[in-house]
């Protein structure tokens, strides 16, 4: 099992809480809006869910 984020490009505004937020340094900017570049990191904390204000991001294991 390993956990996947998933961002929705269209509702992100590029504010970059989320990027901020994670404590495993798992989001990055790209051209304006946050991507998973280091997915493999992630905790599951479900922070980046939190703080993101357009509800752009889902957390799941798989
Ligand atoms: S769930 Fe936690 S560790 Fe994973 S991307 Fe979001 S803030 Fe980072």
């Amino acid at each position: 099992m390993a956990w996947v984020v998933e961002i929705d490009t269209d509702k992100c505004n590029g504010d970059e809480e989320c990027v901020n937020a994670c404590p495993s340094q798992v989001l990055e900017m790209v051209d304006g809006k946050a991507d998973p570049v280091n997915m493999e990191e992630c905790l599951g904390c479900e922070t980046c869910v939190e703080v993101c204000t357009e509800g752009a991001i889902t957390v799941f294991e798989n």
